[in-house]
């Protein structure tokens, strides 16, 4: 943007501080001073500090999705040992019901055979008594 000498009038490159021609020194006006002070001093800072801060977040929010990622792919590996879980244990609630189921019934049968040899027992022994009884009465 080139600016216009107030004493002669040329018109000056944005560069230079004073005139080619007179070298007086360039006239600001008001808004462009406020506009230098705005522009070339505030703005750059700040965008600066943004930029700055934009990396840092940038940063921040790649190793959140890092982290997002990897507690995501954690959880489904978690999700799947205990669906593995769940199957193992119902599996061997089955087996183990089952055990269950034929001690119970082993038990049973093992009852009903001490039952039945006690009666076997009773019966030789009445037999042999009365064989005895028989074997004296002749
Ligand atoms: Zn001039």
């Amino acid at each position: 943007m080139a600016w216009t000498c107030i004493n002669c009038e040329t018109n000056n490159a944005d560069n230079v501080i004073h005139c080619q021609v007179c070298s007086v020194e360039r006239y600001f006006s008001w808004n462009e001073v406020n506009l230098l002070i705005k522009k070339p001093s505030d703005i750059p800072i700040i965008s600066g500090v943004n930029q700055q801060e934009l990396k840092k977040i940038e940063t921040n929010l790649k190793r959140f999705t890092t982290e997002n990622k990897k507690l995501r792919e954690n959880n489904k590996e978690l999700n799947q040992k205990m669906k593995d879980l769940q199957i193992f244990h119902d599996t061997h609630t089955h087996t183990l019901e089952n055990l269950q189921h034929e001690t119970n019934e082993l038990s049973k049968w093992n009852t009903m055979l001490k039952v039945w040899l006690g009666i076997m027992v009773l019966i030789v022994l009445f037999l042999f008594l009365a064989k005895v009884n028989i074997a004296i009465d002749f």
